[in-house]
């Protein structure tokens, strides 16, 4: 597969197929965190980067099978917005497979432009990020494209929800240090409630980043954080819940496992639920892939990571 990946269990979507529409790693922003890595291309051009027609074909070629999915995403290694045909697929969808939740996971810094949010006012559910409202901590924790501005980007979400008839989760990753002191959260709240998403999300590192300095939460902090934000709902985002039983499986494990590394670097347990496959076979695969060099293990606070070399 050229443009899809997974499916992955998305903490969010449950059994979610991931649609990557930039080349790696195409983005508006190089954020600190960051589990696909450093920002090659940083650009707020929009452009057709993959062909739309051949996304489409994909996903038609993959959903004639009608696999038991909950949601086809539009994720991946850069921000889905950037390409001009979004809004083409997401139609496509929506018309021919009703019965998948459409959801678009963009880092918002285009929802100003009024094409950029007219292309996804299609998705079913839309889940933009907003870290930081000061300039300090928006560009420390971003490291944006030049012209991107973060009280530009609110006014483009304040405009989005106007317009917008899905679901909007409004996802704040919280880095230690620079964005959870009470004058930025307070800023990030009153955006919040300018917004009005309907729920936040607060994340916080639990895989390796982009950035070696960026530490994850205890959750204690982020039980305070929080509580800050109320009486707007604040769900802290969790682990996933396991697949379901009797999902199709992969038929190449390897090429699977590295599908999902390519994205992300991912423990035992997030590969096991992602793939449903047997904690044997698993662990056998991965120590052989170990072996042979195509992958690498790098062990953390939330146990052994495996990334792509
Ligand atoms: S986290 Fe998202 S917005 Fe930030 S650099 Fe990575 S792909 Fe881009």
């Amino acid at each position: 597969m050229k443009y899809l990946f997974g499916p992955v269990n998305s903490r969010r979507l449950g059994v979610s197929l991931g649609v990557d529409l930039v080349p790696y790693k195409t983005c508006s922003l190089n954020c600190v965190y960051c589990e696909c890595g450093d920002t090659t291309d940083l650009t707020t051009a929009v452009a057709e980067y993959v062909p739309t027609d051949g996304v489409i074909a994909e996903l038609d070629a993959y959903l004639a099978g009608s696999p038991r999915l909950d949601a086809v995403t539009f994720s991946g290694s850069g921000e889905p917005t950037l390409h001009a045909g979004i809004g083409k697929i997401i139609g496509h969808l929506k018309a021919r497979y009703p019965h998948y939740t459409v959801a678009v996971l963009t880092n918002g810094t285009l929802l100003h432009e009024p094409g950029v949010r007219k292309s996804i006012l299609g998705a079913d559910v839309v889940v933009p990020s907003l870290d930081a409202v000061g300039r300090e901590a928006f560009d420390l924790i971003c490291r944006p494209a030049a012209g991107i501005d973060p009280d530009t980007m609110v006014a483009g979400l304040v405009e989005f929800r106007k317009e917008f008839r899905g679901t909007m989760y409004l996802e704040i990753f919280i880095v230690p240090g620079i964005n959870d002191n009470p004058a930025e959260l307070a800023r990030l709240r009153d955006a919040c409630l300018a917004i009005g998403p309907d729920r936040i999300q607060i994340n916080s590192l639990d895989r390796p980043g982009a950035a070696g300095w960026v530490r994850p939460m205890e959750g204690s902090e982020l039980l305070a954080i929080r509580d800050f934000f109320s009486p707007l709902e604040v769900e802290i985002i969790g682990k996933p819940a396991p697949r379901p039983q009797g999902d199709a499986r992969a038929v190449n494990l390897i090429k699977s496992i590295m599908s999902i590394l390519r994205r992300r670097p991912s423990t035992a347990n997030d590969l096991l639920l992602a793939l449903g496959v047997e904690r044997g076979e698993l662990d056998a695969t991965l120590e052989s892939m170990v072996a042979s060099g195509m992958i690498a293990v790098e062990r953390l606070e939330r146990g052994a990571f495996y990334r792509i070399v």
